[in-house]
């Protein structure tokens, strides 16, 4: 068989932590910070790291106009559908090394193993590294999926402006991406299916002593931006009755929010005012602007859509009371991604043939998986991290995790693409 069960062999899990380490050096910052800001000068740096790897492993290389790569190893098959896998490698300021990176250098290791074992693929196997998935240049997550899937289209990407007003179609041009975003989105059932490894980024596996994770579903994210305007003035001369003071509206909503969310009837619903600012900011003078963005997630789009629409008219009784005007903004409302039944028994299967232990579960992060899942059938394999920690510097996952969850990865490559 393809791996000594207690090796793994022929992984080379010493060269891949090389890899991760070095690809952990581009950074914005000084280690063992990684920052990696969508095509910023370090992002673009690790591009061609990545590339040049995908190269030496033999891959075939295209790039898409928003910058999303692809390497292939070709099948014998050409005319089937490929099988694809992938990840990022862009990071948020002050991240760790392996949210996004393991999956996309440990495929490029699962897919020199399977070579060096003379596999030879029927199916073509793709690796795919996806652009921006978090959301650090323009304020949305998943940018190169969102268009991949469809879910995102390219007149609604063609408006958004980072903090220093430049548009998308400024830095693609940067980045030397200069044809029509309308040629990104790919078609349905363009893949036969989709697996990304990823880093668990929450505690589950680490307390029950568990390898591997299978994802069965993906959490339904959605995103509000709210402006408050109300009237500001001297803190001692403007009386209580004649105040509009957009910090109280405000605080009301962000309570709101965690009310809609605890009266949801679902445990799984989640609610956050993660931004909350304020205007003049000074301790004389009365609020009279404010900035919201909340988070509001479920694993079930109903009572997800049942939170959202509660906050929304709390937000409009509250800031009709308070005299306050207001807009809201729905950045992105998304629906959950049901990750495919066969593919969720194939690699339980596998993880039992391997001897390692595994369990099916959910996943509050929502990943590229969930745009991927529009487009074909998609499930994701999560390795463990020290503390469930992820977005920091002490971010972790140590070799024999990470050889574990490549071992799964490229049994499965091997499996989907023998078929
Ligand atoms: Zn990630």
């Amino acid at each position: 068989m393809l791996f000594c069960l207690s090796r793994f062999r022929p992984i080379d899990i010493a060269r891949l932590q090389r890899e991760i380490d070095e690809l952990a050096l581009i950074s914005e910052n000084p280690p063992p910070v990684v920052t990696r800001v969508l095509f910023s000068e370090a992002d673009l740096r690790a591009r061609t790291f990545v590339r040049n790897l995908c190269r030496e492993a033999g891959l075939t290389l295209r790039e898409d106009a928003v910058g999303n790569i692809f390497a292939r190893w070709n099948g014998t098959e050409t005319a089937q559908p490929p099988i694809a896998t992938g990840s990022h490698i862009d990071a948020i300021p002050n991240a760790g090394k392996y949210d996004g990176v393991v999956g996309v250098l440990g495929a490029i290791e699962a897919i020199r193993a399977l070579r060096k074992s003379g596999f030879q693929p029927k199916s073509s196997i793709e690796l795919i590294i996806f652009t921006a998935e978090e959301p650090t240049r323009f304020g949305i997550g998943c940018l190169g999926s969102r268009l991949l899937s469809g879910v995102l289209s390219p007149e609604k990407a063609a408006l958004f402006r980072d903090g220093g007003g430049h548009s998308l179609d400024d830095w693609r041009a940067k980045a030397f991406h200069k044809e029509s975003l309308n040629s990104v989105r790919l078609p349905q059932n363009g893949y036969s299916a989709f697996v990304e490894l990823h880093i668990e980024q929450g505690p589950i596996l680490e307390n029950e002593k568990l390898s591997i994770g299978i994802v069965e579903k993906i959490a339904a994210p959605s995103t509000l931006r709210i402006r408050l305007t109300g009237g500001g003035g001297h803190a001692g001369a403007v009386l209580m009755p004649e105040r509009r003071d957009a910090l109280l509206a405000g605080a009301e909503i962000a309570l709101a929010v965690e009310n809609s969310v605890l009266t949801s009837g679902s445990p799984d619903t989640v609610g956050t005012t993660g931004v909350f600012r304020i205007e003049p900011g000074a301790v004389n003078s009365v609020p009279c602007r404010a900035w919201l963005e909340i988070d509001l997630r479920d694993t079930q789009i109903a009572t997800r859509d049942a939170a959202l629409q509660k906050t929304e008219s709390a937000v409009r009784e509250i800031c009709q009371r308070r005299k306050i005007e207001f807009t809201l903004d729905r950045v992105n409302v998304d629906p959950p991604a049901i990750c495919d039944s066969t593919l969720v028994e194939t690699i339980f299967e596998i993880c039992s043939e391997l001897h390692i232990s595994s369990k099916r579960m959910i996943s509050r992060a929502y990943h590229d998986s969930l745009f991927m899942a529009q487009v074909c059938p998609t499930t994701m394999i999560f390795i463990p991290c020290r503390g469930g920690v992820s977005h920091r510097p002490d971010e972790y996952s140590s070799p024999e995790q990470i050889e574990k969850g490549v071992a799964i990865l490229a049994r499965t490559l091997s499996r989907l693409a023998s078929s």
